[in-house]
């Protein structure tokens, strides 16, 4: 690990400031559970770090406006167990605390959860990885330098958004259930504040996989916001992994339904761990629109959320298991009560 400087500015401004005068090598770290790790492996090679946990304000849970409104550094634990939340957006909760671990997401920011970097192992094969076993060319460490997960053993990989530069999947499990329910991002930079959608936070890999937010250096993430809507209460986070707890989707669905007569008004549907980006699945959300849901109608628009996958040589079960999922994902949202 390269030495760095370190700052804990006392406000967003004073931050923005400090990465401006810090200039390139600057990094801003929150929680620091996905930018330490990084650094240990030699992946991330920050030179400045800008701690921006003590800015005060950025940490608020508000349920009670037009919109839900989470401060970019609300603990991940305290929004899980948020009781407003829990009751009326189900989707948002369990995404929450069904990634890491408890002692993990009591130290983590929702904001630093948007922008963690991806867990395929060849990017985080640097130098500093005790078990890295040579160093793998990877374009989003490396640009340039190729994709060994291509030709690798890519069991893990995307089958969604992928291209010949880079495959490798997008971790976080609460960006899909935002996605999911059409949240934005309050941004602040040196140019003033703008909001983005959390959709168009990240970027297609394309050519460029090292580019993976659509952020200017130096801009700072205040807040996350959602649109409040009745499907929430009919919203469920279903996550399929290796093992229970404690580790990354292999699929995972982010869905919401809004019920009227039995039918299905408006769905919302999100995968995670099968796509470069949190993946909203617009083919199944317009053929579930006007449907009775079942079995069947839920396995239909689990397939058509797969519209366009492409699997590699290892990861082709992806495919069948995230179509389920998501028909598993809509068959339990549709029993909560709304
Ligand atoms: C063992 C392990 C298992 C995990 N399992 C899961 C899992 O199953 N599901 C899942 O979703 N996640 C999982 N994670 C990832 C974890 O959720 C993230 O590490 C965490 O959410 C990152 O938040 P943080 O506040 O610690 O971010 P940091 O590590 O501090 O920062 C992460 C990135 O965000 C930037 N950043 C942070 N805050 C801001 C801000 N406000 N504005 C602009 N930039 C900012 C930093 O510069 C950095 O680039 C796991 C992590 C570990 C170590």
């Amino acid at each position: 690990m390269q030495p760095f400087t370190y700052t804990s500015p006392r406000s967003a401004a004073e931050a923005i400031a400090a990465f401006g005068r810090a200039g390139a090598g600057a990094s801003y770290i929150a929680g620091g559970t996905s930018l330490y790790d990084m650094m240990k492996l030699d992946v991330a090679r920050p030179r400045h770090l800008i701690d921006v946990t003590a800015i005060e304000g950025l940490d608020g849970i508000d349920t009670d406006g037009a919109v839900l409104r989470f401060g970019a550094l609300a603990r991940m634990s305290d929004v899980a167990r948020d009781a407003r939340v829990l009751r009326d957006y189900p989707v948002l909760a369990e995404s929450l605390s069904k990634a890491a671990s408890q002692q993990l997401r009591n130290m983590a920011t929702v904001g630093g959860n948007l922008l963690q970097r991806t867990r395929c192992v060849y990017f985080r094969n640097g130098t500093g990885n005790p078990s890295a076993v040579g160093v793998y060319p990877c374009n989003k460490r490396e640009p340039g330098s190729g994709c060994a997960a291509i030709e690798g053993i890519d069991r893990g990989q995307a089958v969604l958004g992928q291209s010949a530069a880079c495959t490798a999947v997008s971790p976080g499990d609460w960006p899909v259930a935002l996605v999911a329910l059409d949240a934005s991002v309050e941004i602040l930079g040196s140019g003033g504040s703008r909001t983005l959608r959390v959709a168009d936070l990240y970027r297609a890999p394309g050519t460029t996989p090292h580019l993976e937010f659509a952020l200017s250096p130096g801009e700072i993430i205040v807040a996350i916001t959602v649109p409040k809507t009745a499907a929430g209460r009919r919203s469920t986070y279903h996550k399929i992994r290796d093992r229970e707890s404690y580790a990354f989707a292999l699929a995972s669905a982010a869905v919401a339904l809004d019920l009227a007569g039995g039918r299905v008004r408006r769905a919302h549907v999100a995968l995670g761990g099968v796509a470069t980006r949190p993946w909203r699945a617009e083919a199944a959300e317009r053929m579930l629109a006007g449907q009775r849901l079942t079995a069947e109608t839920a396995l239909a628009a689990g397939r058509a959320a797969l519209t366009g996958a492409r699997a590699g040589r290892h990861n082709g079960f992806k495919i069948e298991l995230a179509a389920r999922t998501v028909a598993d994902a809509l068959m339990i949202a549709m029993e909560r009560n709304a």
